[in-house]
């Protein structure tokens, strides 16, 4: 009798031209869980030549396809039923989800949520897309007509797996556009669940491909494939700088989300006891690993202490343990690679800085990519741990004194995604507001995300839009339609 009953490794294919499919080389990479550190899945390598074989079907559907006659219902249809289908299968997708990137179970179920609404708001939208009537002189009609951009590859990270393919799925298929999605190779089997639907819920094959393999194979041969119109990307600002050299070869359209150093305000008069938790919050949710993370914390000088203190407090209570028990708020980080990332920062910031709390890793876990919440205090903004993203549950606490330097310390980074600002003063907070470069600002929280309202960032932060009609027009082209009314020949020449 066995007493460690291992769980059984499941194998996933690559999803192309509505086909499960082997990569052309044989080779497969391992999934792990990151709590166990055991492997818990083996996916097939998409390499050169499957990538190739993606985006040709890609291409095939979108050019010659029935995709193409399907109506604006029909594409929204499509959609209601991907919501459907991953609503009626939330436990599984979100035990695999905690189980495959370390997060919490029950932010896990709030992603699924948030996937389901996702692919319903694109699907409510796909019909309202309209073009307009241009005003030229009354001897002519010009008027514009919107049309899907054509194939789109779309290379998302491993925070928010199945979340970040529906933001990237879910406009695409609205617009009309075919798909070859590549998931990040840490976090690949919700999104191959996912494909297990695609045909189903009335998607042509070729419409959407799901492909596996790490970035530098599989995501730089997607993004060099000249058959592929647009990419949108989601990851790190050194990748996204590759992918923007990388697709000028071919003047492919970009979009991308990049990371941040999103600075979370706390002014004296803020109230107490939701900034505390504020703060937390904005750093610590998802094990930190969220591009928009409150990584840099600017407190007025004259709470800073108090409030170092009551965050260090009130983070010791910060419950860290398996990702599938239910009142675990931090799990594990996804991978080894970044464990080993954020420890080399823990390092450099016990040199940089003060140490409230944490900065290492957790003594009760013996496996596992487990971290402490950290708290850096009198942290300079010029250090590294001000300025780089670390990814994970760090935070660097920055004194300020007044609303000037708030401001300042706040715009002296080169990432501008996200920043926030809690006061009671309502004057204070829109003229931070209005001053803080970034693409989403909260007042008096930090976090909330809606499909209905746009994401993206300003600066080093990326560029484009999600979310909402924004994420929409990404995948949109406009033609500009001009009609003679006026029978008389030019008569130039
Ligand atoms: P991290 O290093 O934190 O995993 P990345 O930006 O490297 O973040 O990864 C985000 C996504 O980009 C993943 O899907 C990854 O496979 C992909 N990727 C990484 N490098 C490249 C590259 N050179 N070209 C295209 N995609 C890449
Ligand atoms: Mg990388």
């Amino acid at each position: 009798m066995t007493t460690t009953a291992k769980a059984t490794v499941r194998t996933y294919r690559n999803y192309i031209n509505g086909q499960w499919v082997e990569g052309s080389s044989k080779e497969t990479f391992a999934v792990y869980d990151p709590a166990t550190e055991e492997v818990i899945a083996q996916v097939a390598s998409a390499n050169a030549r499957d990538v190739d074989q993606a985006a040709k079907a890609a291409r095939a559907a979108f050019d010659s396809g029935p995709w193409a006659q399907t109506t604006a219902q029909d594409r929204g249809r499509v959609l209601f039923k991907l919501a459907e289908r991953v609503r009626q299968n939330t436990p599984m997708l979100a035990e695999l989800e905690a189980r495959n990137s370390g997060k919490p179970i029950v932010e896990a179920e709030y992603d699924m949520a948030d996937v389901a609404t996702c692919f319903e708001y694109y699907g409510g939208l796909a019909n309202k897309v309209t073009g307009s009537v241009n005003p030229v002189p009354a001897n002519a009609l010009s008027f514009t007509m919107r049309e899907p951009i054509g194939v789109a590859g779309q290379i998302i990270p491993w925070n928010y797996p199945l979340l970040m393919a529906a933001w990237k799925l879910a406009p695409a298929i609205a617009a009309g556009c075919c798909c070859v999605l590549k998931p990040a190779e840490q976090t690949p089997l919700t999104a191959m669940e996912l494909a297990n639907w695609l045909e189903e819920v009335g998607l042509p094959p070729g419409v959407v491909n799901i492909i596996n393999g790490v970035g530098e194979v599989t995501g730089a041969a997607l993004v060099a494939h000249p058959g592929v119109d647009k990419i949108a990307f989601t990851g790190s600002a050194a990748v996204g700088k590759i992918i923007v050299k990388s697709a000028a070869d071919t003047l492919k359209r970009v979009t991308l989300e990049l990371g941040g150093k999103s600075p979370n305000v706390f002014f004296a008069d803020a109230d107490w006891e939701a900034a505390v938790d504020g703060a937390l919050f904005g750093v610590f949710i998802n094990q930190g690993e969220v591009c928009s993370a409150g990584s840099r914390i600017l407190v007025e000088k004259k709470i800073y202490t108090k409030f170092v203190e009551a965050m260090a407090e009130r983070a010791k209570r910060i419950k860290l343990g398996a990702p599938l028990e239910r009142d675990t708020k931090m799990g594990p980080l996804v991978s080894k690679e970044q464990y080993d990332r954020v420890s080399s920062y823990l390092e450099l910031g016990k040199k940089e800085a003060k140490t409230a709390i944490g900065g290492g890793r957790p003594k009760e876990f013996s496996k596992g990519y487990y971290v402490e919440p950290t708290i850096f205090y009198d942290v300079d903004n010029h250090a590294r741990i001000a300025r780089e993203e670390i990814f994970g549950p760090v935070a660097s606490v920055i004194p300020f004194d007044g609303e000037g330097e708030a401001i300042r310390i706040a715009n002296d980074t080169p990432y501008g995604l996200a920043g926030a600002v809690w006061t009671r003063d309502i004057y204070k907070a829109f003229r931070v507001v209005k001053s803080m470069r970034a693409g989403i600002i909260w007042v008096n929280h930090m976090q909330p995300t809606y499909v209905e309202a746009p994401w993206g960032g300003y600066k080093q932060s990326g560029f484009g839009r999600e979310l909402g009609p924004w994420g929409m027009e990404e995948y949109l082209e406009t033609k500009q339609v001009f009609v003679n009314l006026d029978e008389t020949p030019i008569g130039w020449y």
